[in-house]
């Protein structure tokens, strides 16, 4: 293993700690348990604090609050504006605290806080304005039955939503849960990463300053098998939004489906495919493929994990790319010129040292990077590696680090078959020049999202989820409102 200089570090910024107790009703509690655990700065491995630590019994309790706030007290009296407004002060609040927030989730999630501030923060206010608008345009139709009736939808909302979110995106993943629940009339009980509890705490308190009803969002830290297959399992939740392994997916189903038959929405993994065509723009393509896949030190759901490069342009396209990750920035996440921070812990790390192991194994060509940088934190070298085949490990596993993997491709129909040959379905991409080309892939690769010509382009405004085995349900806009309210229909005899 290559070990390269410890990255330089600038004088890290004092970063206010908040709320380190469980959220339950508007008060701040230790858990039940009386434990705490540790979250740890990925730049450093040090130990930045500790938080309550919930489980069973502290699920048990913020559910308690969040049954009492759906059905009686202050939320339900609500009226749509006023959910909406509350919506929109807490996105103002945020807004208000953009910096201290945005160094809160670099220090416990690793990311340069340049991205953290522009990308991570500004689509978290977006998100919850975004909703905040919809809060009163959520409504039914009428529906012209036969006989003397008038007929006719309401859309309300699912009640109790339990919902389990992942550490790559923290403040991003709770506001694309929070605001639509919040929007429709839910009230929420939700887990946070053990990885990074720290900023959806900081959200909390500005939650209660904000003015939520007590009950209305219960925070928890804690772990998966614990905690969250509590949520899961919960006979008195109606409903669970995951993000994260597709492996956890299926246990959050199972699960449902052997207690209450509670609603699921899955946001899960991907192997997505990012087609380069010989006509496309090179300068930009490659600039995009990287952004695709180096992104957020490769820690994407929709990373563009699969580059599939047509065999006109491979050898030019190959010897760019591998120039771009030579020169990407990797060091102290508070450092401006920052471009990659470290992976999230020292488990991630692992897990993407044993792939790049796995391709050196299985005779893909490493033409750059591979190993660890500097002695401290989790940093890995931006990796590339060509002549990939497909039934290899890195062509077929979720990697989730900054690991590139070429492969050569002859024409369309070949790459559009080996586009599609994975369980996955959540992303592709495509670069050319030619619309045809552009549409027959848009159409033709089974992926929930596509883009052309350009790459990880999120709006609140547009739905996002997985086809196949990479979730169910969709995200954002409209679309993923819809997954937060049940249809009832009326009848009247007239
Ligand atoms: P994960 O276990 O699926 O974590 C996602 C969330 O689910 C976390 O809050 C986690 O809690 C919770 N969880 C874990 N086991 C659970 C269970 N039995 N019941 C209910 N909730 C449970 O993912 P990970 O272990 O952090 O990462 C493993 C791999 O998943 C990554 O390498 C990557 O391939 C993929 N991943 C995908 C996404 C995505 O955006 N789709 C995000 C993160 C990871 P803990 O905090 O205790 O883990
Ligand atoms: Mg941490």
């Amino acid at each position: 293993m290559v070990t390269a200089p410890t990255p330089k570090t600038t004088p890290q910024p004092t970063v206010k700690i908040g709320q380190t107790k469980l959220l339950i009703n508007n008060e701040w509690v230790e858990s039940v348990s009386g434990k705490r655990f540790e979250t740890i700065n990925p730049a450093t491995g040090e130990v930045i604090c500790d938080v309550a630590e919930a489980d069973a019994p502290d699920v048990d309790k913020a559910v308690v609050a969040a049954r009492t706030a759906f059905t009686s007290g202050d939320w339900p009296k609500m009226s749509a504006t006023q959910r909406g407004e509350l919506l929109y002060k807490l996105a103002d609040l945020i807004e208000a605290n953009k910096e201290e927030i945005a160094r809160l989730e670099t220090l416990d999630n690793g990311k340069p806080y340049s991205d953290s501030f522009n990308t991570d923060l500004s689509l978290v206010i977006g998100c919850y304005r975004y909703y905040a608008g919809w809060a009163d345009k959520i409504q039914g139709k009428t529906i012209p039955i036969n006989g003397p009736y008038f007929c006719y939808t309401r859309h309300e909302p699912v009640g109790v939503v339990g919902q389990i979110i992942p550490w790559n995106f923290p403040l991003l993943m709770q506001a694309w849960k929070l605001g639509p629940a919040l929007a429709a009339g839910n009230t929420v009980v939700m887990k946070t990463a053990e990885q990074t509890p720290l900023s959806a705490l900081r959200i909390g308190e500005l939650i209660l300053e904000a003015g939520f009803p007590p009950g209305v969002v219960n925070l928890l830290s804690g772990y998966g098998p614990t905690a969250g297959a509590a949520i899961s399992h919960h006979m008195d939740i109606d409903k669970v939004a995951f993000t994260g392994s597709t492996e956890v997916g299926h246990l959050i189903m199972e699960a449902a489906a052997k207690s209450n038959l509670k609603r699921v929405t899955l946001e899960l993994g991907g192997k997505s495919p990012n087609i380069v065509f010989a006509d496309a723009d090179m300068d930009k393509t490659i600039e995009g493929a990287h952004f695709a896949l180096f992104f957020n030190q490769g820690q994407c759901c929709c990373a563009g994990s699969r580059l599939f490069v047509e065999e006109k342009c491979y050898d030019e396209f190959v010897d760019k790319c591998v120039k771009r990750a030579q020169n990407r920035t990797v060091g102290d996440p508070f450092d401006a010129n920052t471009e990659q921070g470290p992976q999230v812990d020292l488990e991630q790390f692992n897990k993407v040292m044993s792939y790049i192991e796995s391709g050196q194994q299985e005779g893909a060509q490493m033409l750059c990077g591979g190993g660890r940088v500097g002695d401290r934190g989790y940093f890995i070298e931006p990796t590339v590696f060509v002549d990939v085949q497909d039934q290899m490990k890195i062509a077929q596993e979720e990697i989730f680090g900054p690991v590139m993997s070429i492969i050569k491709f002859k024409d369309i129909d070949e790459a559009i078959k080996r586009a599609n040959d994975t369980m996955y379905g959540l992303a592709a991409a495509v670069w050319t020049q030619d619309i045809t080309k552009a549409h027959a892939i848009a159409n033709n690769v089974r992926a929930g999202t596509v883009w052309v010509n350009c790459y990880d382009v999120f709006d609140a405004a547009a739905p996002f989820g997985g086809f196949k085995q990479s979730g169910i349900g969709r995200e954002l806009g409209e679309y993923g409102l819809q997954q937060y309210t049940e249809v009832k229909t009326v009848t009247v005899k007239l």
